[in-house]
């Protein structure tokens, strides 16, 4: 038994891509005699909506996939993330952080500077408190980071196989003050008691810190299976202009729920081309070892013309 999840953002319509590894996220927990939980990851109250939310399960529903329990809000939650954020300070793990994006690019693209490109360079890690107060008194925001330690973390993906990663000082508070995914994530997935973590692969590269943080937060070791992305006709992330890419497009292509469904099914490597498939079909012939480990190119028949 392994209980897993589905955690869109609510910032859009789901695209195939993301339909796609909500199907496979369901087959996992399913097929493992797990609950099948839904949360929406909606911290940013400017980009995302309840109506958007909305729509995404009703899109969930219409391809045949269900979930337990009542849907879980991100922004219902920020005590929970405070909460755990206060663990952390009292622990010392936390520190302030002032930087800008932009100073944070320099400092990575600069020629001594950090050679882990994305990773954070550790500017203000070593800020003495009075430096930290005069900032503050300045009037100065400041995010919060985690003050990781600098041991590697491995774990066995059971799609993209055997991973190791350094944790980063990933920001836990932003410096609007609204919590970060990466923490909210990871108090989540705890809290709900997922214990399979199911998500695309653009996500494979915070996991070794998102599983840092849920160490010295105490929590259990979820296992993980990031299923590769759907991309473009030029290997690009899936977007609006290359067409055909959300349910209601395929719709408007004369394209089923079903349909879709079963042209999911086939990318997965579940069905067979054109076979019309129920989800508990896939779930009798579902084998988490067969999944395909490339990214999937959406085939050009249901691209349309973009709009
Ligand atoms: N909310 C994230 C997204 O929509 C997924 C986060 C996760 O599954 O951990 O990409």
């Amino acid at each position: 038994m392994a209980n897993g999840r589905f955690a869109p953002s609510p910032t859009g319509v789901l695209h195939i891509g993301n339909l796609r590894t909500a199907l496979v996220a369901w087959l996992f927990a399913r097929s493992a005699g797990g609950r099948f939980l839904i949360r929406m990851e909606d911290l940013d109250p400017v980009t995302s909506s309840r109506d958007k939310a909305a729509k995404q399960l009703t899109d969930l529903t219409a391809i045949g996939l269900d979930w337990d329990g009542d849907v879980v809000f991100q922004s219902e939650r920020f005590d929970l993330y405070e909460h755990a954020l206060g663990r952390l300070t009292e622990h010392g793990l936390t520190y302030q952080c002032f930087c800008t994006r932009r100073e944070i690019a320099e400092a990575v693209s600069a020629p001594h500077g950090s050679n882990s490109v994305g990773r954070y360079p550790g500017t203000c890690r070593h800020l003495s408190p009075d430096e930290v107060a005069t900032r503050i008194r300045s009037g100065m925001r400041y995010a919060l980071r985690l003050r990781s330690a600098n041991t590697s973390i491995s774990f066995v993906d059971r799609i993209a196989g055997s991973q190791e990663g350094l944790p980063d000082d990933i920001v836990l508070k932003r410096n609007d003050g609204m919590p970060a995914y990466n923490l909210a994530v990871v108090v989540d997935d705890e809290i709900q008691g997922v214990e399979e973590v199911v998500r695309a692969d653009d996500l494979l590269s915070p996991t070794p810190s998102q599983m840092a943080l849920g160490n010295l937060l105490g929590y259990r070791r979820q296992s993980y299976a990031h299923i590769s992305l759907a991309i473009g006709p030029t290997g690009q992330r899936l977007a609006k202009r290359d067409g055909a890419v959300t349910l209601d497009d395929l719709r408007a292509m004369g394209r089923s729920s079903s349909d879709v469904l079963g042209i999911l099914a086939s990318s997965l490597g579940v069905a067979s081309d054109r076979e019309l498939v129920t989800p508990e079909l896939l779930l009798a012939r579902f084998d988490p070892e067969k999944l395909p480990r490339g990214p999937w190119v959406v085939p050009p028949n249901i691209r349309g013309s973009g709009s």
